[in-house]
């Protein structure tokens, strides 16, 4: 088995935990991800992380049917759109998703100095949170932009000063 990015054949293991808390054990990050990441989340379990290069990919691959039904669910799906941003206008996310954007900005601070960020590329931003939390730390005049394709998310990226 090798790395589908770099062709390593060195890898180690990890607990997938929503990027919320890297840095713990295996078993304690098992514990976590039991005990609150919802049971919807399908994405979970082991990854498989290659050394060289740090590409990391599930252990076991979800079926693609049920990774386009957890994304209709979760990010295409209109039927609650309308309320998502509502909600995400007026700052109302849930802790688990801020959680995760936060530990998502302390795994890039591992490697970038916050300051020196002049452009960040948020690809399939959705409410673009990982932005947003970059936003408190990147230098002041860091520009701010998505790769998304849902046109319903424009008045909240207009509102936050992230482009699309
Ligand atoms: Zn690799």
């Amino acid at each position: 088995m090798t790395c589908t990015a770099c062709s390593s054949n060195d890898f180690r293991k990890k607990i997938y935990d929503h990027h919320q808390v890297n840095y713990r054990t295996e078993t304690e990050s098992k514990a976590f991800v039991d005990k609150t990441v919802p049971h919807n989340y399908i994405f979970k379990g082991l990854v498989r992380v290659c050394s060289t290069c740090g590409h990391g990919e599930l252990e076991t691959a979800l079926p693609p049917q049920k990774v386009a039904e957890y994304y209709d669910r979760a990010f295409w799906g209109k039927s609650n759109l309308t309320q998502r941003v509502d909600d995400a206008i007026k700052g109302n996310f849930s802790l688990t998703h801020l959680a995760r954007a936060k530990r998502q900005r302390e795994f890039i601070a591992e490697y970038v100095n916050m300051a020196d960020i002049k452009s960040i590329l948020e690809i399939g931003a959705g409410d673009a949170l990982l932005s947003r939390e970059l936003q408190l730390y990147c230098a002041p005049k860091a520009t701010f932009d998505v790769c998304e394709p849902g046109e319903h998310w424009l008045p909240y990226y207009k509102k936050n000063g992230i482009v699309r």
